[in-house]
């Protein structure tokens, strides 16, 4: 039986390890319950691929997230770095109000590093002028292409506006993380692949960090429709891989990966056999940057190989490793 969610606890929290002044260190994660994204409750139906509005609630006061921030202090154990994640803009004060904020700040401020994420329009000159030099923004930019922002995932920003955002942010010393999604819905294997290496360039610049984030297909989305009607496959790892070997060596930003739902149906997946050894891999090399890191070998690489043919020659994005026997794909 599902237990009641209650506006005053914390939607999620635990302990992972990321890199803080070029050091691995522990991680405080804290997932807070707000009232969730306002691009989501605008009408608009959401990004496509976001789950995020079944999983935020409505009329959370400032009393509720004081208790959420009492919960979190008194499971924190002095981490390093803390990254405070909500379903939508930690600067937007419909969701998080400036006292609550404020408060965030000053009981974190022994920390040397801090992670919120924000969509851009809420990043103004006159905010990001008082932010904290500890502090690292996550840009959800997704693709550097206007087109695919727009049809794809209806992110409701461009990525010019990403890119003016990530820009204040240096100029003020705030650090920048840069959210990439890989195979948003419509594009196939191999124009995914291309445009997480075009956008992830077009980052570089304005970017400490660029997260390549595969696409995880959530309960209740545009995306979730699509995969049920076998007109989506979540991408390929040697996909993830491959954009990370393009990649490596080739950009200033740090490159990194933590899929979620990695090795399911829904999540970055290989054939099964080789799953968590490439997840391991992307994980390796997420803390390394080692490029050697991502050797991995499968024999399911010819048929991911196939899969990029076939559809090519087929013009089509559809999941036709559902459709037809991996066997019939074209050789
Ligand atoms: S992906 Fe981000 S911006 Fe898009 S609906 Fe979800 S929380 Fe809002
Ligand atoms: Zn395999």
């Amino acid at each position: 039986m599902n237990r009641e969610r209650l506006p005053y606890e914390l939607e999620a929290s635990w302990k992972e390890k990321d890199m803080a002044d070029g050091r691995t260190v522990d991680v405080q994660v804290l997932i807070m319950r707000t009232n969730g994204c306002c691009w989501a409750k605008a009408g608009s139906g959401g990004c496509t691929m976001c789950g995020y509005r079944s999983a935020s609630m409505t009329d959370i006061t400032e009393e509720d997230l004081n208790k959420q921030i009492d919960l979190a202090l008194s499971k924190y154990k002095g981490e390093p770095f803390v990254k405070i994640y909500t379903s939508g803009s930690f600067f937007d004060t419909s969701e998080i109000p400036l006292s609550i904020r404020d408060r965030i700040f000053r009981e974190y401020s022994g920390c040397r590093r801090i992670l919120v994420e924000s969509r851009p329009e809420f990043l103004t000159p006159d905010l990001v002028s008082t932010l904290p030099g500890t502090l690292t923004v996550a840009l959800g930019m997704e693709s550097s292409d206007e087109e695919v922002l727009r049809t794809s995932v209806n992110k409701g920003f461009t990525a010019a506006q990403s890119k003016a955002a990530g820009e204040l942010l240096k100029e003020h010393g705030i650090g920048v993380r840069t959210y990439l999604l890989l195979k948003p819905p419509y594009l196939t294997e191999s124009d995914a692949i291309e445009d997480a290496v075009r956008s992830a360039r077009f980052a570089d610049s304005f970017s400490d960090e660029i997260s390549i984030n595969p696409l995880n297909v959530q309960h209740a989305t545009a995306v979730e429709r699509l995969w049920k009607r076998g007109e989506f496959r979540s991408p390929w790892i040697w996909s993830l891989i491959e954009v990370m070997k393009r990649l490596s060596g080739t950009v200033n930003a740090r490159l990194i990966s933590s899929p979620s739902g990695g090795g399911s149906q829904r999540g970055v997946h290989n054939c099964g056999k080789c799953d968590q050894e490439a997840l391991a891999a992307i994980e390796r090399f997420s803390f390394s940057q080692d490029p050697r890191d991502l050797d991995v070998q499968c024999e399911c690489k010819s048929t991911w190989e196939r899969y990029m043919r076939s559809e090519k020659l087929l013009g089509t994005a559809d999941d036709i490793g559902r459709a037809f026997d991996s066997d019939l794909m074209i050789r």
